[in-house]
């Protein structure tokens, strides 16, 4: 299955370093420039999405998100709304209000390789790149402490399926 976003705005709220809007051109239009790559692009509010956009106190509590970073408001979205581990007590859809024109970045963007579901389906950790384990609960962060030093020599499928057999073992459900 491929890296399929259920809009938790966990990596957007941490793109506020990057995406620094350096001209606001009216008309919910903006110049956005990538502080890493140097890139510039210009961005619109997607048509659909302007009330969402002018009501910024859904990220007032995340400084590091992206200005274009916008929250449903609680009483659309009853939690978990989006089956995933809220972080920062964020439980409701993230959107990116500016869909339709984001960064080249923000399209090529994937936040895991291997998906850890929990009993429920919701989300307990991640895969990203080759080996990089991110839990989301204590719980499997405690797991992968113990399965880790296991893996030591191991690469490609062979870690992949050495993962895996160790998670579907204490009863989680991995999709890649
Ligand atoms: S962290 Fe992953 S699932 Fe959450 S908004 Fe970003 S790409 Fe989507
Ligand atoms: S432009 Fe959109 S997708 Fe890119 S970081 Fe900002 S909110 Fe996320």
């Amino acid at each position: 299955m491929a890296c399929k976003c259920c809009q938790c705005g966990s990596c957007c709220s941490n793109m506020g370093n990057v995406h620094t809007v350096i001209e606001d051109r009216g008309n919910y239009t903006f110049v956005v420039r990538n502080a890493y790559s140097g890139d510039v692009k210009e961005v619109r509010v997607d048509p659909d999405k302007i009330a969402l956009f002018e009501d910024a106190s859904s990220i007032e509590d995340l400084p590091d998100a992206c200005p274009f970073l916008r929250f449903e408001p609680s009483r659309v979205s009853s939690a978990p709304f989006h089956g995933n581990v809220a972080f920062e007590g964020k439980k409701e859809k993230a959107w990116c209000t500016v869909h339709l024109t984001r960064p080249e970045i923000c399209r090529d963007y994937c936040c895991w390789r291997l998906l850890i579901l929990d009993l429920e389906g919701r989300r307990a950790g991640r895969v990203m790149y080759q080996t990089t384990f991110l839990p989301d609960t204590d719980e499997l962060r405690r797991l992968w402490e113990r399965v880790q030093p296991t893996l030591n020599g191991l690469s490609g499928t062979e870690w992949d399926d050495a993962v895996i057999s160790c998670l579907t073992t204490a009863g989680y459900r991995v999709r890649r």
